[in-house]
């Protein structure tokens, strides 16, 4: 989220998003913004790691309450109750919502402009791969596929190690499965 969030940004630049300013500046995509949004993001996934419907609808709580105004509430997501981190709906449940203000939205045209990566990032295949919570150390289980391809114990060449990186990532990314079929294409 981060990564695309930021590669966004520097490609659009100082390009005028349909509201007429730059998609960064103040009240806009800054880097804090893009850093909250990361980090409930990341939340969206732990916190749901049973079930891939409620952590694609906890995914797009964190873009619809950003884009909520208070012409325009968009807080259907967002967790109900007092005990909610929507501010919003703990408002709901105590009946004083005529006096919410809201703070800290995007303007619409910036998160349009950002509506696609979480569209991207919310896609069911990529959250199957997301549950029972392995989010949080993926860099450690692709590293042990690697030294799985090419023991630490042996010693090896750079060759060797590129063709065991290669491997691990066919693995890591598309299952064992991936492995027979490099191998059927290369006999
Ligand atoms: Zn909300």
């Amino acid at each position: 989220m981060g990564s695309r969030l930021r590669k966004l940004k520097s490609s659009l630049g100082k390009k005028k998003l349909s509201d007429g300013k730059t998609i960064g500046g103040k009240g806009r995509l800054t880097d804090v913004v893009i850093n909250r949004l990361t980090a409930f993001y990341g939340n969206a996934i732990r916190g749901n790691t049973k079930n891939v419907h409620e952590m694609r609808q906890a995914i797009w709580a964190v873009w619809a309450h950003t884009a909520s105004t208070d012409e325009q509430p968009k807080h259907w997501f967002c967790p109900k109750g007092s005990n909610s981190w929507c501010k919003y709906n703990v408002c709901v449940q105590n009946n004083k919502v005529p006096g919410f203000k809201h703070k800290t939205n995007l303007p619409e045209a910036v998160s349009e402009a950002i509506k696609p990566i979480f569209k991207d990032l919310s896609h069911l295949k990529l959250l199957r791969r997301c549950l029972g919570g392995k989010t949080q150390n993926p860099n450690e289980s692709l590293n042990s596929l690697i030294w799985k391809y090419s023991p630490k114990t042996i010693g090896s060449s750079i060759t060797i190690t590129r063709i065991a990186a290669f491997l691990a990532v066919c693995d890591y990314n598309d299952g064992h499965k991936s492995q027979i079929d490099i191998m059927n294409a290369m006999v």
